[in-house]
């Protein structure tokens, strides 16, 4: 199966990425022909600095191919090499209704936080159903964030193939109920633009201070403490399987418990599973050239991908008016 997915280069990578999204894909990538991209067309909705995106997009590729993505097996580059998707970007924005982009939520969410409400904030869906079906990615993995999303890339594939005879795949959102929505250290979905994350290859001071400061309630020491909506219990149980977290909720809910003791394990926890992947991090930001070499190689297996759907959609618009 064709799976497919995109992040952006708008912060530093974070656990919500990596459990909602990062982490699933290249588990994926032993099975399946994997797709997977950053998306700095779209990150230019939020970074409005040069040198951060670049930077930013550069430490996003060594993050990935760090934690295991393997550019040999998967396709694996920065979507602007392939600026095709823009081309197709128009010819959807045409068959998109006013109505379905209105109705997104992260566009009202993300002008609320302060994020400017520009045109490409609100045709950014557009773009997101121009990454998908230019590849013809049947299973995107993604967090719940980005169901809406989804599901107006479905609508838009399924319209052009009704306005235009059958042209593109129609994509099937992939959301995994455990990392749905990984909260933030104030309890907002964790999110690069609002300020809230835990970096995945944060420096160890960085990461206890982000862990110590996790919202915590005002349950007295010596009383059972909550479950639901705990975001402390939330973001340990990423790290635990079934039994772990059962284990887990007992010692939340016996009394004596104290939030500190479980913030300072929870920093361990965090620091040891990332750390073998910290000396392969460093090599890759030490070595542009290599990584830069990988992502040209990607652009060029992806742009391959890219011209079957492109080809089909220009000439099924009429754009091949020489014919
Ligand atoms: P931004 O704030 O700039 O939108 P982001 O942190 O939301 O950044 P994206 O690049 O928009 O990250 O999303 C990349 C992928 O990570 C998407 O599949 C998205 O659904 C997933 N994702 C982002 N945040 C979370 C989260 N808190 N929990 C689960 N999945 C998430
Ligand atoms: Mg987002």
């Amino acid at each position: 199966m064709r799976i497919l997915s995109g992040i952006q280069p708008s912060g530093a990578l974070h656990l919500g990425n990596y459990f909602g999204m990062m982490n699933r894909m290249i588990k994926y990538q032993q099975n399946n022909e994997l797709f997977c991209f950053l998306v700095n067309y779209h990150a230019l909705t939020s970074v409005f600095d040069a040198n951060l995106l670049r930077k930013q997009t550069f430490d996003a590729a060594c993050d990935f191919l760090a934690l295991g993505l393997d550019p040999d097996k998967s396709v694996f580059w920065i979507q602007s090499d392939v600026p095709e998707v823009t081309e197709l970007t128009w010819l959807l924005s045409n068959i998109t209704g006013m109505g379905l982009l209105e109705r997104c939520h992260s566009y009202k969410d993300k002008t609320a936080k302060g994020i400017p409400a520009s045109h490409g904030l609100f045709a950014y869906p557009v773009l997101m159903a121009a990454d998908i079906l230019l590849y013809g990615g049947e299973k995107v993995p993604v967090g719940k964030d980005q169901k809406q999303h989804l599901e107006v890339a479905r609508d838009v594939a399924i319209r052009f193939n009704n306005t235009y005879g059958e042209t593109f795949v129609v994509p099937e959102p992939d959301i995994e109920d455990n990392f749905a929505t990984v909260p933030g250290i104030d309890g907002q979905k964790m999110s690069k633009s609002y300020g809230n994350t835990i970096e995945l290859f944060a420096d160890e001071k960085t990461l206890r201070k982000k862990v110590m400061s996790i919202k915590t309630d005002s349950t007295p020491v010596d009383e059972p403490k909550p479950i639901e909506g705990n975001v402390l219990y939330d973001l340990y149980a990423l790290f635990l399987d079934d039994k772990g977290k059962a284990e887990l909720k007992e010692r939340f809910l016996t009394p004596g418990l104290r939030y500190g003791d479980v913030k300072k394990e929870l920093f361990e926890v965090i620091r040891d599973y990332f750390a073998p992947y910290k000396k392969e991090r460093d090599r890759l930001a030490a070595d542009k050239q290599y990584v830069l070499d990988i992502m040209q190689k990607g652009a060029r297996k992806a742009r391959q991908a890219a011209a079957v759907y492109l080809e089909r959609a220009r000439r099924n618009v009429g754009l091949d008016y020489n014919n």
